[in-house]
C-alpha cells in the first residue's frame, strides 16, 4: 500500500526504527517489533546507514519482517549520494520484489570516509529518478530549523519545492523540540505552494546523553523549558523519562489540536517510549 492514500483518510502515527548494526542482533529486533507492531502504528519506517551493501540489507530485512511477519506497512529509506543509478535500480528491485512500495528518498549526509558517486547530488535528483524509473510512494525529508547546510529559509524552501516538484508526496521532519519552528516551517510550505501532507517528527527524550549528540548532530535548539527538565533530571534517569515522556506528548497534543496530518514517532527502537506516546493519545488520535 501506498501511505500518501492514508493521508486522505486519517491522521497518522508512525514508528521509525534502525536496523540492528550487526547480523547477529537481527533476530533481537522481532521482540522490537513485535511490541511496536501490537501498538498498530499506520507504518514504519527504517533507517538506512550511508554507504555499504550490508546495511542496505538490514534495512531491507527488517522492513520485510514488518511487512511479511507483522503485516504493517513498511517505508524503506534510501540515501543516494554514494550510490550509481544501476546500484539504486537494483535496490528498488528487490523493494519491488518484496512488494516494499515506500521510499523516502535522501542525500544522506556527507562522510569523508564514503566515497560519492556523480549520479546524485540532492535528495530531488533521486526523488526524480524513483518517479521516472518505478511505482513507488516517495517521501522526503524536511526541516523545521533548517537544513545545517542551508543558506536560508527562502534557498531551503525553494530546494523543498523542488523534491515535491520531482514526485515526493509525504514530507517527515527532521527532530525539533519547538513547536513554533515547525509552525512556521508549515506555513512557509503554503507559501512556497508545497501542498503535499508535512508530517513532524518527533523524539522523546529518553536519555540525556542521547539527546545532546542528536542536537549537535542534527541542529535542534532546546526550548527553555526543556532545557530546565535536562538541567534538573539528567542524573535521574526515571524522573528523566517521565518528565521526558510528558514533553513530548505536550508537543503531540499540541500539534493535533494544530490540525497536522500525522506524527512521526522516532522511537530509537525503545518500545517502551511508543507505548507509552500510544498510550498517552489513544483516545485522541
Ligand atoms: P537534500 O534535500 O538534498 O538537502 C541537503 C541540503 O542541500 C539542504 O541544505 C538543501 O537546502 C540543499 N539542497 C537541496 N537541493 C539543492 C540544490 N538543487 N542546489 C543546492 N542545494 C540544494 N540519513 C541517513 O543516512 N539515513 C537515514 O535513514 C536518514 N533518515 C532521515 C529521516 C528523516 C525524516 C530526516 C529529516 C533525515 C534523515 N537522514 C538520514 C538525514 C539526512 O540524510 C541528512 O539530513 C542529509 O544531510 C540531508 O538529506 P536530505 O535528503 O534532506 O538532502
Amino acid at each position: 500500500m501506498k501511505i500518501a492514500e492514508l493521508y486522505n483518510r486519517k491522521t497518522t502515527l508512525s514508528f521509525e526504527i534502525f536496523p540492528p548494526k550487526k547480523d547477529s542482533e537481527l533476530k533481537n529486533i522481532d521482540a522490537t517489533l513485535e511490541i511496536l507492531c501490537e501498538l498498530k502504528p499506520d507504518f514504519i519506517s527504517v533507517t538506512f546507514g550511508a554507504g555499504g551493501s550490508a546495511n542496505c540489507n538490514r534495512t531491507i530485512e527488517v522492513a520485510r519482517k514488518i511487512k511479511q511477519k507483522y503485516h504493517v506497512e513498511p517505508v524503506v529509506h534510501l540515501t543516494c549520494l554514494s550510490y550509481s543509478k544501476g546500484e539504486i535500480d537494483e535496490f528498488t528491485r528487490i523493494l519491488k520484489s518484496e512488494g516494499i512500495d515506500n521510499i523516502l528518498a535522501l542525500r544522506g549526509d556527507r562522510n569523508p570516509e564514503v566515497l560519492e558517486k556523480d549520479d546524485f547530488h540532492h535528495a530531488s535528483d533521486l526523488i526524480a529518478y524513483l518517479r521516472e524509473n518505478g511505482d513507488f510512494c516517495i517521501l522526503g525529508a524536511c526541516y523545521p530549523e533548517c537544513h545545517p547546510e542551508s543558506e536560508s529559509r527562502i534557498s531551503e524552501m525553494r530546494h523543498l519545492k523542488q523534491k515535491t516538484d520531482a514526485g515526493a508526496e509525504v514530507l517527515i521532519s527532521q527532530l525539533f523540540f519547538d513547536n513554533q519552528y515547525f509552525y512556521r516551517m508549515a506555513e512557509d510550505c503554503r507559501i512556497a505552494g508545497i501542498d503535499v501532507p508535512v508530517i513532524p517528527g518527533i523524539m522523546p527524550v529518553i536519555n540525556a546523553a542521547q539527546i545532546k549528540r542528536m542536537i549537535t548532530m542534527c541542529g535542534a535548539s532546546f526550548p527553555e523549558r526543556f532545557e530546565k527538565i535536562i538541567c534538573k533530571y539528567e542524573n535521574r534517569k526515571e524522573a528523566l523519562f517521565d518528565a521526558g515522556m510528558s514533553y513530548a506528548l505536550s508537543q503531540i497534543i499540541d500539534l493535533l489540536t494544530s490540525d497536522i496530518s500525522g506524527i512521526h514517532l522516532y522511537t530509537m527502537n525503545n518500545p517502551v517510549v511508543a507505548g507509552r506516546i500510544c498510550e498517552g493519545i489513544r483516545n485522541i488520535i
